[in-house]
């Protein structure tokens, strides 16, 4: 193999390099450039178009602009939310940053939407019913229209290029570079020239995102394939609750992308074939803002029992022309657009056909809430790796434990983004200098595009695509909405199987420029490992929680899995291992499991 000489390795030196663009990376990178740090930021695509600039509806903070708020009642409404498995440290810590982070985006440039009085727009979503508070639906939002990632994301780039961050764009992230020292960097591929780059810091953080894709449909972009959590399963460590994966209630029928819960936060609702707002039976005080997992359960229900719209009596509509066309084309344009493109209806007249759609990764790269990767060690199964941080999508710091709560994502990716910034600092202290590395500790990530081009053969032509969209439809035919014992079982047996047939697969093009199917390969590679560890940790979790329903075993079982999933793949095999919840908040009183009514 001509490439496997450091003398075709560019070698850059940066105090920290983080891999992902979007919200969490940025927020992060942000902050160590703006204290002088030499920051470097690894992303696939260009900035701007991380995941994080589809996020619509808003993102969440007491500031109580519409009706009063107090950050409890949020940290409540969370840990209620997540089903009890939330971490509680982490969730009062984001809880209560939520109103500063959000001020400060404000004074950054986010354009966000005005009341009358000039406060910051706030509107509701689900699950967040002042419950421990006053009472009524809390109106935590803060939107700017139904586009407010866009506005988030395109600030956090200006900001950035003023600060002087080091933006790699299309650089694809191929492996972590690890010693008895922990992480000291990264080994990382330019797309478009097709050479090798080794990026060397003193501290790495991985924001690479959500893996909406190892479903078939979804609302993530084509792009969110788990590779942070799949570079640290390489590295010999585990990911955390992937069995709890989101299913977006309102997703367009057929096609996936997402109306958001925002359209119900301003008065939409939903209908089944017989014209019935059947959420007023599952959710009597919420109604259609109760949570996700119990809206999408509702949908799946109706449709279960017959009373399903359309012609294969498979969806729901979502009526929303109730609330007049002025207030949708200011509020929620985006949605118009939408309908009107994906769904053909324009929402002015007529209701959304919607469907629950594979939405948001629940769990990732175990952290706490200081962005650092925790392992087990001895008996302790949060000791931090050193050198390693996940924050964002990726990151399973777990305030959404087995739920989230919408715009609570959003949120997420700021606060730990900016709170990582700050621990790395103190690393950065203490690490004034960069180590020597092992000689060949490229060679992994070479061998890795290498053995790929090799294969390239475009006479016989190459079949990712088809082992992708296989493995896509497993994960959704067999860990959807609802799971069972012998579905799931099939499940895992007929994914192992597909995974034994990677090694094998082959693709087409063989050249190093700009090659798109090189980059599926090692995405489907990335996908193929959170899949199989998803699926073994949803088999094993004999209870309902959250986003994992079972309809054999329907209720919650505190006793026994009041705690957090890990997986790991050894010698080619998936192993779970288990550590219990953070019950314990910061500075107030434990918030105790009970039923969670809406
Ligand atoms: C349609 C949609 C609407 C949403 N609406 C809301 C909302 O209203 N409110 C809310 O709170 N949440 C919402 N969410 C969720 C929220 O937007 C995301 O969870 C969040 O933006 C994720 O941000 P992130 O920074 O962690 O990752 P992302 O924004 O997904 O960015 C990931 C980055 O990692 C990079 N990357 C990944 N792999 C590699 C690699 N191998 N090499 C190099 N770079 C790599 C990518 O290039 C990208 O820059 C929504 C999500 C979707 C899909």
């Amino acid at each position: 193999m001509a490439y496997l000489s450091t003398d075709r390795v560019e070698h850059h030196f940066h105090d920290v390099v983080i891999i992902g663009s979007g919200g969490a990376g940025m927020r992060c990178a942000l902050q160590l450039a703006d204290a002088g740090h030499r920051v470097a930021v690894i992303t696939k695509v260009l900035p701007t178009r991380s995941h994080t600039v589809a996020a619509q509806g808003g993102i969440n903070a007491s500031l109580g602009n519409v009706v009063s708020d107090h950050w409890l009642w949020h940290m409540y409404d969370t840990v209620k939310g997540s089903d009890y498995l939330g971490d509680q440290d982490a969730i009062e810590y984001m809880c209560r940053a939520a109103p500063l982070v959000v001020k400060e985006l404000e004074h950054f440039g986010v354009p966000f939407t005005r009341q009358a009085d000039g406060r910051i727009y706030q509107r509701a979503f689900g699950g967040q019913m002042r419950e421990f508070g006053e009472g009524g639906l809390a109106k935590r939002a803060c939107a700017v229209a139904d586009r407010t990632g866009h506005a988030i994301l395109h600030t956090m780039y200006q900001q950035n290029l003023r600060a002087g961050t080091h933006f790699y764009q299309e650089f694809f992230a191929l492996d972590l570079i690890t010693d008895e020292h922990g992480c000291q960097g990264v080994m990382a591929w330019d797309i478009a020239k097709g050479e090798y780059h080794l990026f060397q810091a003193k501290a790495v953080i991985l924001a690479t995102g959500g893996a909406g894709r190892i479903f078939k449909v979804t609302t993530n972009a084509h792009i969110c394939t788990g590779d942070g959590g799949a570079l640290t399963l390489a590295a010999g460590l585990p990911m955390e609750d992937l069995e709890f994966f989101q299913f977006h209630p309102t997703g367009i029928a057929d096609v996936g992308p997402l109306i958001t819960e925002g359209v119900r936060g301003e008065g939409g609702y939903l209908l089944n074939s017989e014209g019935e707002r059947f959420m007023e039976r599952y959710a009597p005080t919420a109604r259609d803002l109760a949570s996700r997992d119990v809206v999408s359960r509702a949908i799946a229900l109706e449709v279960r029992e017959g009373r399903g719209c359309g012609p294969n009596r498979d969806y729901a509509l979502l009526k929303l022309d109730h609330l007049g066309a002025d207030l949708i084309l200011s509020k929620l344009p985006n949605i118009h657009e939408l309908a009107l493109r994906f769904a053909g209806v324009d929402c002015t007249k007529e209701p959304i056909p919607v469907q629950p759609t594979a939405h948001y990764t629940m769990g990732g790269i175990p952290s706490n809430r200081f962005g650092e990767v925790v392992c087990r060690q001895g008996d302790d199964p949060e000791a931090p790796y050193p050198g390693l941080y996940a924050i964002g999508e990726a990151a399973c710091t777990s305030v959404h434990g087995a739920n989230r709560l919408g715009c609570n994502s959003l949120l997420e990716i700021i606060v730990f983004g900016r709170a990582c910034g700050n621990q790395v600092m103190k690393r950065l202290k203490q690490h004034r200098y960069h180590p020597s590395l092992n000689r060949d500790c490229w060679r992994k990530g070479v061998e890795r595009v290498e053995s790929w081009l090799g294969r390239g053969d475009a006479s016989r032509g190459g079949n990712i695509a088809d082992i992708r969209i296989r493995m896509q439809r497993i994960m959704q035919e067999h860990f959807s909405v609802y799971r069972t014992e012998a579905v799931m079982r099939e499940g895992v047996e007929r994914l192992e199987a597909l995974a034994a047939e990677l090694p094998h697969a082959t693709i087409a093009d063989g050249n190093r420029i700009f090659n798109t199917e090189l980059i599926e390969a090692m995405e489907l590679e990335n996908l193929m490992s959170l899949a199989r560890t998803a699926a073994a940790g949803a088999l094993a979790r004999t209870e309902t929680r959250g986003a994992h329903a079972r309809d054999d075993f329907p209720e919650r079982d505190d006793k026994a899995w009041l705690k957090h999933t890990l997986a790991s793949i050894r010698d080619g095999e998936v192993r779970l291992d288990y550590k219990p919840v953070r019950m314990q908040p910061m500075t107030v009183e434990s918030f105790p499991p009970k039923k969670r009514v809406y």
